[in-house]
């Protein structure tokens, strides 16, 4: 992990950034649910790491944007947390899931909440980001 990773991951777990989406996003390790992939996502935006927001969306759903527009857009954002709002599904045993929750940054002046219900599906036996469903 780099040294310049928060010691509490922002993804609000609590946990050391250490025990929760560092390995995920920095040591390869495979999302075990669709939430912890949204959770690693999340932090994945706030630390600007953005081959692993790349990495874990769809390949169907990247020609929809770029990696330089995602991270432009990140680091545009001032990011003030995450709440994972309800989960359906996207645990170990399932192959899709939806997890909705919603995502507080400051942009300029402004503060927005980004409230989505994303669809998660597994792509080689590994959770990916597909589209918001709402
Ligand atoms: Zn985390």
């Amino acid at each position: 992990m780099p040294l310049t990773a928060p010691t509490i991951c922002p993804c609000g777990s609590g946990k050391p950034t250490s025990q929760c989406c560092g390995p995920l996003i920095f040591e390869g390790r495979h999302a075990p649910t669709a939430e912890s992939l949204m959770r690693s996502r999340y932090t994945a935006h706030v630390l600007l790491a953005i081959d692993y927001v790349w990495s874990t969306w769809s390949s169907a759903s990247r020609n929809r944007t770029t990696k330089e527009a995602i991270g432009e857009w990140a680091s545009s954002c001032h990011w003030l947390g995450l709440e994972i709002l309800s989960c359906e599904a996207g645990g170990i045993n399932d192959n899709t899931g939806t997890v909705t929750f919603s995502a507080r940054y400051q942009q300029g002046q402004q503060t927005h909440q980004h409230l989505e219900k994303s669809l998660f599906r597994r792509e080689g036996g590994h959770w990916r980001y597909i589209d918001h469903c709402n």
